[in-house]
């Protein structure tokens, strides 16, 4: 067994995961890892090479071709696709849409798996993405499924958007939503739900400082030493 302590949270579009993972990370020091930002890259990858997203047997050869890693600059994750770093190519709406597209596929998800869980093996991780708690580290000490209502989430994304300078149609946005929730929880493989040990929090109504708060007394009742908690 490792000495490393794995805090996985897992949640679907817009509940606010990397925002409190990143904060988090920072406040205990542990290392922040973004696992959709992996299938983003990969969507990135197949739209790049006019593989169309329904065309499993495309995907799943491309896969080979495919070389992904991640760094750290500053304590920010970056991520490398093909030696390029693409980390400031996939936080478009698009390509959300092509990595939710692209994971449902055995292929893709295998190809990342063991990425995630080797990052996780030697070192004290925040790792967030759909199916952290119920299959990436299924032995997480601490599991956290963190959502939000369909609204709270649109207007919360409507206003990253507007903080981009970009104009957005809340309706749409909550279509988009909507439609990335339902592929995510439905897929065959590793559809995202709440892990039977996962501890459930609706950040609807809740601020950041009062969830991370939530998150770290989780961890300190599942053995996380007081000693991590500096500031
Ligand atoms: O979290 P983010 O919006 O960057 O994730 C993009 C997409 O990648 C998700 O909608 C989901 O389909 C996929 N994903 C996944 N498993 C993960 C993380 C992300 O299937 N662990």
């Amino acid at each position: 067994m490792s000495a490393a302590y794995n805090i996985a949270i897992d949640g679907p579009a817009g509940a606010g995961k990397s925002t409190i993972a990143r904060a988090l990370a920072q406040k205990l020091g542990f290392v922040y890892v973004d696992t959709g930002a992996m299938y983003r890259a990969m969507g990135l990858y197949f739209d790049r090479q006019g593989i169309g997203m329904d065309d499993e047997e495309g995907i799943s050869r491309a896969c080979g071709d495919i070389s992904i890693s991640i760094r750290y600059e500053d304590g920010v994750q970056r991520v490398i696709l093909n030696g390029e770093d693409v980390s400031g190519l996939i936080r478009t709406e698009e390509v959300g849409h092509l990595a939710s597209a692209c994971s449902v596929y055995a292929a893709v998800r295998q190809k990342l798996l063991s990425l995630q869980r080797e990052l996780a093996a030697s070192t004290d991780v925040i790792m967030d993405g759909r199916d952290i708690g119920t299959c990436v580290l299924p032995n997480a000490q601490t599991k956290i499924y963190l959502t939000a209502s369909v609204e709270v989430r649109t207007r919360r994304r409507c206003g990253e958007l507007l903080e981009k300078g970009r104009q957005s149609d809340p309706a749409q946005i909550e279509e988009e939503i909507r439609a990335r929730d339902y592929r995510d929880m439905n897929r065959e493989i590793a559809p995202l739900r709440q892990a039977e040990d996962a501890v459930l929090l609706d950040s609807s109504s809740m601020t950041v400082d009062q969830v991370i708060r939530a998150i770290i007394a989780e961890a300190l009742k599942r053995g996380l030493s007081p000693e991590r908690i500096g500031g």
